[in-house]
């Protein structure tokens, strides 16, 4: 059998993916073949522009993820938009930085609703329709702080970590269901996200320093672990976080 990255045919739902690491994982499905809904509380109008040069087909369902209300709707509306749902990428997140002492109870709820219980309920709701056809790929984006503790963001560095511990739990339970669970672990990627790190002289040069690559990444570099999770070439990956980080967490 040859190995296959094609997703022509396929429907992919993709939060968070008016900009950054969502869109250029959007546009990399499209261009594999998949069409796309996209998921998020600003207008995506950059990233439909950009599907459509594919020749693939993009909606937008509006909502905001910061509570799970819209979520059971999202998969319902994505399915009959698309004619079903193959693939979803769990990317939309948050981060709040504070120190241990002042970290207040909003920017704990905020990051951990939007970036760990979200993820858990669409992906419940999207494994409904997958399990029943017996085949689905629910990608999770992660974060190094999946694995570490990172500075001043204890929020952020808790609900990662659960998207770690949650991608393998719903793996177990899915595997037998045709249905694959993974994560990616973005390492540093130039994004609005990491707008303020790359601003800051000392710490951009600290991180630069640490990442044998020797560069940011782009948030095409987290754009083929996507594809490649999403598609045939992966079926018998499940329950793994992939790394992306120009080898930070080698060092
Ligand atoms: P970004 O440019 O800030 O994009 C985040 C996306 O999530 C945006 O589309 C944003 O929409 C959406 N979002 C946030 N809150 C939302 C809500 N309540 N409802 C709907 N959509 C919401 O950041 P990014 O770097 O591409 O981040 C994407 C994912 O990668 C996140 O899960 C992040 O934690 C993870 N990650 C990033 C890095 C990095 O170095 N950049 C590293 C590790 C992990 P708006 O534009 O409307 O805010």
């Amino acid at each position: 059998m040859a190995i296959s990255f094609d997703l022509t045919g396929k429907r992919a739902l993709v939060t968070g993916a008016n900009t950054g690491i969502g869109q250029a994982i959007a546009v990399a499905l499209a261009e594999a073949g998949a069409d796309i809904a996209l998921a998020g509380r600003s207008a995506p109008d950059e990233t439909l522009a950009l599907i459509a040069a594919t020749g693939r087909r993009a909606v937008d369902l509006r909502a905001d993820l910061a509570t799970i209300a819209p979520v059971k709707d999202l998969v319902n509306d994505a399915v009959e938009a698309l004619g079903g749902l193959d693939i979803l990428v769990n990317n939309a997140g948050i981060i709040r930085r504070n120190d241990l002492a002042d970290f207040t109870e909003e920017d704990w709820d905020a990051v951990v609703d939007t970036n760990l219980k979200t993820l858990f309920f669409l992906s419940q709701a999207a494994a409904g329709v997958m399990a029943a056809q017996g085949s689905g790929k629910i990608i999770n984006i992660a974060s190094l702080l999946s694995f570490q503790g990172g500075i001043r963001v204890p929020s952020y560095a808790a609900a990662k970590s659960g998207v770690a511990g949650l991608t393998k739990a719903m793996a177990n339970e899915l595997a037998p269901k045709g249905v694959q669970v993974n994560a990616i672990a973005p390492g540093y990627i130039a994004t609005n996200n990491t707008a303020a790190l790359q601003a800051d002289e000392t710490r951009n040069r600290q991180i630069l320093e640490r990442i044998p690559t020797g560069r940011w990444g782009s948030p095409e570099d987290i754009a083929g672990a996507a594809v490649f999770l999403a598609s045939p070439a992966s079926d018998y990956v499940t329950g793994h976080v992939l790394a992306v980080d120009g080898g930070w967490l080698a060092r």
